[in-house]
């Protein structure tokens, strides 16, 4: 039988003031790919589609690529021009396999000038192009805003159980593995959805047990019942969905998903049961439980015996959104004289001046603070430059490429400064090492990530012996008190008393 394989992933911060563009989708960094360009660009991956294309083989299934688009968080609403032709693609290549079951793997936080929830218009349509009987089966990604009538369109929706992802390879052969035991008549799943009136941003999100976690977060707690739960027989996945506070929409909040074998009421059941464990343990997800001022971090990661500390830039985390130039860290250690420390910026302006002065030359440079305007005002930087290269750095989770574009080691004092043409996450130390900076030897590192370098920099390597989460300005925030949100529901905690 045959399988038809695809996918839209953008994760879209609607406070982003650039909008994401078709132009964005088909650039660089980003994916557009028709039919057998997805099976050569993902297949051997340790990706969603990867893990689809090895699990339909597995399961005898033949895999029919039909579309597939993605583009970074580092850019804002999508254009109704971007999302239609998306749209149109995705629907028209499903349309045309005429498969037997349809796999899709979406990431659930877009948005789009023409659409709040965009996946559900796709899933609709995918879902009117095939009619009733053909199973969908769709992969999400844990930050997903999820409507409530998806469960109406797809026959199973399956979402990342890591927060850092660390099992889209896993999730991605899961859903073909339910897809093929539709196929065969094996289950008929039903999804119960609840949405908890929780909305939380990423760097609240970490699930992980970590090894400097005093305390478990929420997540850690919920995602452990979510697995006791899929022991019994009847359950076919429970995702949950701990949504993307970064994304104003009607849609935005946690959400539940309990994939059940034909019994709705036993999933509800479930659901519900989960939904009031997120509420008991919501006051876990208030960020003054977790977050530090500039001033206060650095003197503390400068006093302390024990390093490498990892100052985590929650306001510039680009896996959420921010454009990558947020300058407050940065100021924060001109402050304090350029003491050892890395951290990355991305500049296209500073990165090419750089560049034409070449390796050696001594640089005056305006850093940062251009794109987005509550990053921060650039910073005058004067220092020494150190290594120029192309920037190709493989992830460690799915040894996917990240394109850094041009790129360029600025040397201040004792601080090292990573200049890039493209925004980055630096999830693990292997961003730092491909300039030629070892983080274990570096009293500071600075990373623009809220929470996915835990499993890199803090499980499997254990750099730090301390990490320190810092209240920067900027859109990915965790914050959402100094956000004006229009279109969430509410009441929503914490935005609103929601006590007693
Ligand atoms: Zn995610």
């Amino acid at each position: 039988m045959r399988v038809a394989i695809g996918g839209f992933l953008h994760e879209t911060n609607t406070f982003h003031p650039t909008p994401t563009t078709l132009a964005d989708f088909r650039g660089p960094v980003g994916h557009w790919l028709f039919g057998e360009e997805i099976v050569s660009t993902f297949a051997g991956t340790r990706g969603v589609i990867g893990g689809f294309l090895d699990g339909c083989q597995e399961a005898d299934l033949a895999a029919v690529p039909t579309f597939f688009a993605q583009h970074p968080p580092t850019t804002g609403t999508l254009t109704a021009e971007a999302f239609d032709t998306i749209r149109e693609n995705l629907v028209a290549g499903v349309r045309t396999a005429g498969a037997d079951a349809v796999l899709l793997h979406l990431h659930g936080a877009a948005v789009a000038a023409n659409a709040v929830d965009p996946e559900a218009v796709v899933l609709r349509e995918v879902r009117e192009a095939i009619g009733p009987r053909v199973p969908i089966v769709v992969v999400y990604d844990l930050h997903a805003n999820i409507g409530t009538d998806w469960a109406a369109r797809a026959n199973a929706i399956i979402g990342y159980k890591t927060a850092p992802h660390v099992d889209f390879y896993e999730r991605g052969r899961e859903g073909a593995e339910v897809t093929a035991r539709i196929l065969r008549g094996e289950v008929r799943p039903v999804v119960a959805v609840e949405k908890p009136p929780i909305m939380i941003k990423a760097g609240l999100m970490s699930m992980t047990d970590a090894p400097l976690a005093l305390i478990k977060p929420p997540m850690f707690w919920l995602a452990s019942r979510a697995r006791e739960i899929e022991r019994d027989p009847r359950i076919v996945n429970v995702s949950i969905a701990a949504g993307f506070g970064d994304a104003d929409t009607p849609v935005t909040g946690m959400t539940i998903l309990v994939n059940a074998d034909a019994d709705l009421a036993l999933a509800a059941g479930y659901a519900r049961e989960l939904a009031d464990l997120a509420w008991k343990l919501r006051r876990g997800f208030l960020t003054d439980l977790v977050l530090t001022p500039v001033e206060v971090a650095i003197a503390r990661a400068l006093a302390t015996p024990d390093w490498p500390v990892i100052l985590a830039d929650q306001g510039n985390n680009t896996a959420g959104g921010s454009p990558g130039d947020g300058t407050a860290i940065l100021a924060g250690l001109k402050a304090v004289g350029w003491p050892d420390a890395a951290l990355f910026i991305r500049d296209e302006e500073s990165v090419r001046q750089v560049w034409a002065a070449g390796v050696g030359a001594e640089v005056e440079l305006r850093v940062g603070g251009k794109h987005e305007p509550t990053n921060g005002e650039p910073v005058p930087v004067s220092g020494v430059v150190r290594l120029l290269t192309d920037g190709l750095v493989r992830r460690a989770v799915g040894g996917t490429p990240a394109r850094l574009g041009k790129t360029a080691v600025v040397r201040s004092g004792e601080t090292d400064l990573v200049l890039t043409e493209h925004p980055s996450t630096q999830t693990g130390p292997q961003f730092f090492r491909a300039v030629g900076i070892e983080p274990r030897e570096r009293r500071i590192v600075v990373v623009q990530s809220a929470h996915l370098f835990r499993h890199a920099f803090e499980v499997q390597e254990r750099i730090p012996k301390m990490i320190i989460e810092v209240d920067t300005p900027g859109i990915t925030s965790p914050n959402v008190a100094r956000f004006t949100y229009r279109h969430v529901r509410r009441p929503i905690f914490p935005l609103d008393d929601l006590s007693g």
